[in-house]
This record gives structure tokens, C-alpha cells and sequence, in this order.
């Protein structure tokens, strides 16, 4: 494949935008080579400015769970759109979502609409520290919830691709008030808890981790951090960013039966506009303003546009009763292609998956952490990554992410995949 027409635009975004892209990830620097520029996208496809074709395992990194340029969507957009983009007044459509949100995902009673996942995350910890007065959070290594100062502290996806899991630019102040525990070690969670009594505000998790590649929870530690925080009067927070609207209905709370006390929400409830939220009962989110004392604001939040497209997108997911199940087994039916692809060219690996986020890594040993996730072979990472592209198939350009599967591919793009998967490892 032929990449000049990016390669220009990329030195020509370079020269005024720093590193040529608005977010790190998309940079290409943990591959190597140079980004390809996105130019349009249809379904499961996504095309470049050289007009190079792919099938899309990113998915915008997760909102296209029913594909690119979704017509309801697109439809609902432009229908709004006319009636004017930004009132920064309250409007009917804002309720309309939230009634859905709320009636779709147990457990919460009320919804605020922010702009982006790392809002969400961000607001929630505000939330949970003004309702517990505490400071004090726990975060998981390799756990990314945006870049808000409190999480960059060992953070996954671009951070650790980048090696600045720290940021400069945190402060200490700030940083002190972070635990870091592993994931899937609940005593480790149980040491920290211990160690730090009565000051701990929250427990922070991705419930499924989606940022050092697709993580599952083991042997019930959803339920057994679930325990832990009932026990020391600690709020638990499931960042659902990836895994709400997409790993079901209600998202890894209803999949592992597991109450969170705050939910955060991105990606798919905006329908590929810029959206986040976060939710819990009414005791928890009576306590923001402007009734209650933490505050939390945003101009453009509850967009109009945002919500007709986020509205849109949950509507479609809440009619389509099978819409989770197919998912799951499209990625499943991935799954085992690539692993008798890897398998039969004796390319060492290891793959995991939960529902409709799956990713491969290349080491021998069960990935269950950020430990083990970066034991990986990162120039195997690179080679596949490479050998992928070239065969048409755009996957997460770094190790440390998963692989999100839309609706729209067919059986035959992940057969056309998994024949890529063959040819590749054999170059490996
Ligand atoms: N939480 C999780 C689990 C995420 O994966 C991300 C983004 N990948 C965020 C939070 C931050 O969301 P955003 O990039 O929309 O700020």
C-alpha cells in the first residue's frame, strides 16, 4: 500500500500541531512509521487519504459499535443541526437520553452529560471525594481513565506507549493522593485499604481493562472489590468508558452483576460525537450542583448535536435485542481464527476476550495485569501491526490496547482478517 498523500499531510500537521496529532495514540510513535490520515468511513470500513481501504478494528477506539456513519446517526446529526448547534439552555432532547441511559443501566437513578470520558472520570472522583470527605483514590496500573492529573499515575493506553505513565506536569500534592494496586490482586487492594484507613475516598477500575490490551476480571474480583468497599465505607467506580453500551445493555455491571456506586460513560453513548457522563443513585448525584455542594459545569455539555447522535445510537442498541450476542460471537468466531492462524505459523501468544473487546498478545503466559501485558514482545507487536496494515486490516497501533468489534463487520471481512493473520505470522 501507498501512503504519500499522508505522509505529506503528516509533516504538513507536524509543523503546527505538536507531534502532527490532537491525541498521542494516533501517532504511529509506538509502531513506528507515519499515520495514516483518515478520509471517510462507511460500516466496518475506513478509508485513508491515499484511498486505501481498510477494515477498522479501532472504531474511533470504541464508539462505532454498530459501525461507521451509522444512517440514524448521521440522520439524527443533520436534522439537529439545522435547528441550531449550541444553546447553553436546557433542552428536551438532554431528558430524553437520560430517561433512556437511566432505564438501560441498573443501579443508577440520575445522569450527567459531560464532554469527553476523561470529564467523566474526573468528575466522578470529584463526586465520590465531596460525598465521602475523603482524598484519597486507588487506581489500577495499566488502568486508564483520561488525563486528569489524579490518573496519570502508572496509566495505560498512550501514556504507557509513550513511557510517561507518570506525567510531568502532576504534582506531587496531587500525585500523593493516588494509590496505585494491581489488577486482579484484591490483596493488594485489601494492603492499601489497611494501610490508609478511613482516608480512602474511591476505588477507580476499568471493569474489563481495555488499556494494556483487553483484560478480564478474575475470579470474581469485581464482587470481592465490591465487599471491600462496602466494608471500609469506600465508593466504588466502574469507568464503563469502553465497556458501557457495549459489553450489554447495562454494561459490565449487568455482565458480571456487580453494583458500581458511580458509572462513567463515553465512547458509545455519543454515537461518535464528543460525550461522556456519569451516573449513580440519588443519594450520590444529589450531592452536585446546583443542588448539592460539588460543583461541575460545562458550556457545551448536553450538545445538542452530542445528544441527537448519543440518543440515536442507544435507541438502536436498546430495540436490537440480539445486538450484544451477535457481537460476542463475531468476536469469539475472530478469536478462534486467529488463534489457529498464530497456532499453525508457531507464533507464541496469548489472546483475551470479553464480548466484543478482544486483544492478542504475544507472550506465552495468561495476561492478567499490567505486568504481565507488558511482557509482551513489542517487536512482534510492531511487525504484526505493520504486516496488518499492509494487508488492509487497521488495528490499535500499539500493544496496550484492545480491539473493538463493530456490528458491522460481516463473517466474511473477519474470515478476510484471519487469512491476514495467517499471512502475516508467517512472516514473523
Ligand atoms: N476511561 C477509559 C476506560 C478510556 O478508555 C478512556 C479513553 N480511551 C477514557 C477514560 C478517557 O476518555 P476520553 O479520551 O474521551 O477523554
Amino acid at each position: 500500500m501507498l501512503y504519500q498523500r499522508s505522509s505529506a499531510l503528516f509533516k504538513e500537521a507536524e509543523q503546527v500541531i505538536p507531534g502532527g496529532v490532537n491525541s498521542p495514540v494516533r501517532a504511529f510513535k509506538g509502531v513506528g512509521g507515519t499515520p495514516i490520515f483518515a478520509k471517510s468511513a462507511k460500516g466496518a470500513y475506513v478509508f485513508d487519504e491515499d484511498d486505501n481501504k481498510f477494515i477498522d478494528y479501532i472504531n474511533s477506539w470504541g464508539p462505532m459499535v454498530l459501525g461507521h456513519a451509522y444512517d440514524p446517526v448521521i440522520k439524527a446529526v443533520i436534522e439537529k443541526a439545522k435547528l441550531g448547534t449550541s444553546f447553553g439552555m436546557p433542552t428536551e432532547i438532554e431528558t430524553k437520553i437520560a430517561e433512556l441511559a437511566v432505564s438501560m443501566v441498573p443501579n443508577i437513578d440520575k445522569i450527567r452529560f459531560v464532554n469527553s470520558g476523561t470529564e467523566a472520570c474526573m468528575s466522578a472522583v470529584r463526586l465520590a471525594r465531596g460525598f465521602t470527605k475523603k482524598d484519597k483514590i486507588i487506581k489500577f496500573a495499566g488502568c486508564y481513565h483520561g488525563h486528569s492529573d489524579s490518573f496519570l499515575i502508572a496509566a495505560g493506553s498512550g501514556a504507557v506507549t509513550f513511557g510517561t505513565p507518570n506525567s510531568p506536569g502532576v504534582t506531587k500534592g496531587t500525585a500523593k493522593d493516588t494509590l496505585l494496586a494491581r489488577y486482579n490482586d484484591i490483596d493488594n487492594v485489601k494492603e492499601l485499604v489497611e494501610a490508609n484507613k478511613s482516608e480512602i475516598a474511591c476505588i477507580i477500575i476499568e471493569p474489563v481493562a481495555g488499556n494494556m490490551g483487553c483484560i478480564p476480571p478474575k475470579d470474581n474480583f469485581l464482587q470481592k472489590l465490591r465487599n471491600l468497599c462496602d466494608d471500609n465505607n469506600i465508593l466504588l467506580i466502574f469507568d464503563e468508558v469502553m465497556t458501557g453500551f457495549r459489553l450489554a445493555k447495562g454494561g459490565a455491571q449487568e455482565l458480571y452483576k456487580v453494583n458500581a456506586d458511580i458509572v462513567c460513560f463515553g465512547k458509545v453513548i455519543g454515537g461518535g460525537l464528543p460525550v461522556g457522563a456519569f451516573a449513580a443513585r440519588n443519594e450520590i448525584m444529589n450531592y452536585l450542583a446546583p443542588i448539592g455542594p460539588v460543583y461541575q459545569a460545562g458550556t457545551l455539555s448536553g450538545n445538542p448535536l452530542a445528544m441527537a447522535a448519543g440518543l440515536a445510537m442507544l435507541t438502536e442498541l436498546n430495540n436490537d435485542k440480539e445486538v450484544f450476542n451477535r457481537l460476542a460471537e463475531k468476536t469469539e468466531y475472530l478469536h478462534k481464527g486467529c488463534a489457529d492462524a498464530l497456532k499453525k505459523n508457531n507464533i507464541t501468544h496469548t489472546i483475551n476476550r470479553v464480548g466484543s473487546m478482544i486483544s492478542i498478545h504475544f507472550d506465552k503466559d495468561e495476561v492478567v495485569d499490567f505486568e504481565s501485558a507488558a511482557k509482551g514482545n513489542n517487536d512482534t507487536f510492531k511487525a504484526f501491526f505493520h504486516g496488518m496494515l499492509n494487508e488492509g486490516v487497521y488495528i490499535a497501533p500499539s500493544a496496550f490496547e484492545t480491539w473493538f468489534i463493530s456490528d458491522a463487520l460481516t463473517y466474511k471481512d473477519i474470515d478476510d482478517t484471519i487469512a491476514a493473520v495467517d499471512k502475516v505470522a508467517k512472516q514473523l
